[in-house]
């Protein structure tokens, strides 16, 4: 999608520091980290946000949660836990409008949130 970030990301377009990568979803470190661990996982193909998911997305969305605790566990986050965020909408604190998935572990987690 031109004017995406995250498109940009998985074209190599703009330079990101990643670790995880398959037929479908990308991994890479977020740039603004907001605890010892931040990590975001998106879709390869351009999805808005979760609103924009149908019941098409369903096995993906399955495997976008199933490929982020794998990724928290493979992080060393099982044993003190971790958190996943997705915003939504510029409400809910979506900046990006490309589908992504925050995981954040590594400090104690506060609730609620912000
Ligand atoms: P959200 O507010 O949920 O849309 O989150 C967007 C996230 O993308 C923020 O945590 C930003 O720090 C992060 N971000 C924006 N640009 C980049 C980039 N070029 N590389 C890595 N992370 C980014």
């Amino acid at each position: 999608m031109p004017g995406c970030i995250f498109c940009d990301i998985v074209a190599g377009r703009i330079p990101a520091t990643e670790l995880y990568r398959d037929e479908d979803f990308l991994a890479f470190r977020d740039i603004d980290p907001q605890a010892p661990v931040h990590i975001l996982l998106i879709p390869l193909r351009h999805i808005p946000g979760l609103s924009d998911l149908t019941p098409d997305d369903a096995d993906l969305t399955g495997r976008l949660i199933l490929t982020a605790t794998g990724i928290a566990a493979d992080q060393g986050l099982d044993d003190a836990g971790y958190r996943f965020v997705v915003n939504c909408g510029r409400q809910g604190g979506q900046a990006v409008d490309h589908l992504h998935l925050h995981i954040l572990g590594g400090r104690q987690m506060q609730w609620p949130p912000g």
